[in-house]
């Protein structure tokens, strides 16, 4: 990954800038924003679904209505009711528009956020605590970074999610998320155009405060401590994504609920039965959820479905409509009528 040690030739100010901006972004295409598409995290996803049709002998996956069905292999693992759907055929195309935009949330947000907060954390711990420990990089000190770094990150995507949900101007946008009617990997990536600057900008947030803390720690020598780890949780957040948005339970035993989101719990998430409404709204970890009263671990084959629910989901189907709807809500809200906030545009039984 490093593109600055294979050759030592003295390089200009430019160039050397260029050479960080360039292993920055490589950095961030590879590890900062879970790369939920990854072939190893689908390929995990896959096998252990296998796993799960024989455990289960043919239980456990879900048809586009939300029930728990038995079914063949092939029906298990890709229904064609699911990948027929125009729901699926939107996330593809909302996938397409976030895959063209991302680089500019990246580069903009993660090349400016991200060494701000880093600086603005290591600066603020200097005067608290005077001049730099400078630890040695040792693997209980990597293994302790990369836990509080995922801490950090699960923490600011609860934030920016719960605001989402509880915030009319916000949940607006957010809902073209929850407008899937049926769950495919790619529905992770199923936002509005204009909601990726915010997970970049939180994940620019979470990382640059983590990085700050241990830059401090070990004197900046934090590349080493984040190499070692750096497949293993992209594969985590990659297979974590994936697996949450596909329509076959994963659940974990209720006392790992406690500590974890199991995938299946973010089937409740998309559920429009009121009983799940703002629930479970963390990424990786149940810690935050259960600090927040937010958690909500199902029953095995509970019923979950997903969308807006029948009384509004018409007005929310196709992209158009998607990437149109925040825009025509906020105009109502202009003209001082009543804003559609989660709970007036769901049914209520
Ligand atoms: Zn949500
Ligand atoms: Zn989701």
């Amino acid at each position: 990954m490093s593109t600055t040690d294979a050759e030592p030739q003295v390089q200009g100010p430019l160039s050397d800038a260029l050479t960080q901006l360039d292993s920055l972004i490589q950095h961030t295409f590879m590890v900062e924003l879970p790369p939920d598409l990854r072939w190893d995290a689908l390929l995990l996803t896959f096998t252990i679904a296998v796993g799960l049709f024989f455990v289960r002998t043919g239980h456990g996956s879900r048809g586009a209505d939300g029930h728990e069905r038995r079914v063949g292999l092939w029906q298990f693992l890709f229904p064609r009711e699911i990948y027929t759907h125009v729901s699926a055929r939107v996330d593809i195309w909302l996938w397409l528009l976030e895959q063209l935009l991302r680089p500019l949330w990246v580069v903009s947000l993660l090349a400016t956020v991200g060494p701000g907060v880093e600086t603005a954390a290591i600066s603020a711990l200097e005067q608290l605590f005077g001049a730099t420990p400078a630890l040695p990089v040792t693997l209980p000190w990597m293994l302790f970074y990369s836990f509080f770094a995922l801490l950090c990150y699960d923490f600011v995507f609860f934030c920016i999610h719960y605001t989402m949900h509880r915030v009319p101007l916000f949940w607006s946008l957010h809902k073209i998320h929850h407008s899937a009617e049926v769950l495919t990997p790619l529905t992770r990536y199923r936002e509005h155009f204009l909601v990726g600057p915010l997970w970049a900008g939180g994940a620019a947030l979470a990382y640059g405060f983590s990085g700050g803390v241990f830059g401090y720690i070990f004197d900046g020598n934090i590349t080493e401590a984040t190499l070692l780890n750096i497949s293993f949780f992209a594969l985590l957040f990659g297979f974590n994504g994936a697996f949450r948005h596909y329509h076959v339970q994963f659940n974990y035993p209720k006392w790992l609920c406690q500590w974890l989101q199991s995938p299946a719990m973010h089937h409740v998430h998309h559920s429009y039965l009121p009983q799940h409404w703002d629930k479970n709204m963390a990424a990786i970890t149940s810690i935050w959820d259960r600090l927040f009263g937010t958690l909500y671990i199902p029953e095995v084959d509970e019923y979950t479905p997903w969308g807006l629910g029948p009384e509004s989901q018409a007005a929310q189907r196709t992209f158009l409509q998607n990437t149109l709807a925040p825009f025509k809500e906020w105009g109502q809200m202009l003209h001082q009528k009543r804003a559609p906030s989660k709970r007036q545009v769901r049914p209520d039984g």
